[in-house]
């Protein structure tokens, strides 16, 4: 009986397994196609300087409409892209796109783009920045790229180096999903961020959660004694908004000002 289950157990599994592998397979094959021909969009998400409500920017999110599935979110197709190592094409894809899109906007505009923690590692995220730069003309000053903990968590010197060469170029350097990864505050002191985008999990629970309002009050008291901007992710009440700006609070992003939305949209907002 036990046996009998055991092995009906294991079929379950290894079938289930090989659909995964499918599933994988399949997601890699389309993500392939995808970039060789042109099934990446950018959206734009407006970035708002909270003292007078104006954009001085957006953040770069890649969009995909996966054939036969729909809009396909990031977070669901990112991970198989850094495992196959299409990360890289599709990251050097983003920036350029972004680039390139901003420089249709007046030029006191910036531009935010993810680089993922494998692209980081990957040989050639200097040369992809450098040549985006160049190809678009865009100013270095106007490019921030939004880098998570997890970058930080290897290979601290070489990290460090590679990131103050991008600095070296003009570009800002941001740190995403402030406080929720595994590394600790020492990066803080031996690197100096230009931004500090505080998780949208703190900034969700503002006001209600007095644990919350504690933590996002000390990452912008924080944020200002090391001269960093702090900027506040997914606001989307007024009330959240009058919570950071009376916290002191430079920036804001969030649904409350305005959705990740195409290109023209944003043009259109700006004019
Ligand atoms: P992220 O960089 O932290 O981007 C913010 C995410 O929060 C976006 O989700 C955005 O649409 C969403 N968001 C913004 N405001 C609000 C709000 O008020 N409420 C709620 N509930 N959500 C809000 P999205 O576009 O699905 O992107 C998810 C993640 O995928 C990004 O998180 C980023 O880590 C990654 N990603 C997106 N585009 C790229 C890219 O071009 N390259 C890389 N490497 N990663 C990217
Ligand atoms: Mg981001
Ligand atoms: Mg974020
Ligand atoms: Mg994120």
């Amino acid at each position: 009986q036990a046996k009998e289950a055991g092995r009906g157990g294991y079929r379950f599994f290894a079938t289930e397994m090989n659909q995964r592998l499918q599933e994988r397979r399949a997601l890699e094959a389309d993500l392939r196609q995808a970039l060789a021909s042109g099934g990446f969009r950018l959206a734009f998400q407006p970035q708002i300087n909270l003292e007078d409500k104006r954009i001085i920017g957006a953040e770069a999110l890649l969009r995909w409409d996966r054939p036969g599935h729909g809009n396909m979110p990031p977070d669901q197709f990112i991970g198989v892209a850094e495992e196959t190592g299409l990360i890289g094409p599709i990251g050097a894809w983003a920036i350029n796109e972004a680039c390139r899109q901003a420089m249709l906007w007046p030029a006191h505009m910036n531009i935010a783009v993810n680089v993922s923690p494998v692209q980081f590692r990957q040989a050639g995220l200097f040369e992809c920045v450098t040549s985006a730069l160049q190809a678009s003309g865009l100013s270095p000053a106007r490019l921030e790229l939004e880098i998570t903990e997890s970058v930080l968590l290897n290979d601290t010197e070489d990290t460090l180096a590679m990131l103050g060469r991008l600095r070296g170029l003009g570009v800002k350097i941001a740190m995403d999903d402030f406080g929720t990864g595994y590394s600790s505050l020492g990066y803080l002191q031996k690197f100096p961020f230009d931004k500090l985008k505080i998780d949208r999990s703190f900034v969700r629970d503002l006001g209600r959660d007095p644990n919350a309002s504690a933590i996002v009050s000390a990452v912008v008291g924080m944020s200002r004694a090391l001269g960093v901007r702090a900027n506040a992710e997914g606001v989307e009440e007024q009330d959240q908004a009058a919570l950071l700006l009376a916290e002191g609070c430079e920036e804001v992003q969030g649904y409350f000002f305005g959705k990740p939305m195409s290109a023209e949209e944003f043009s259109v907002l700006l004019h």
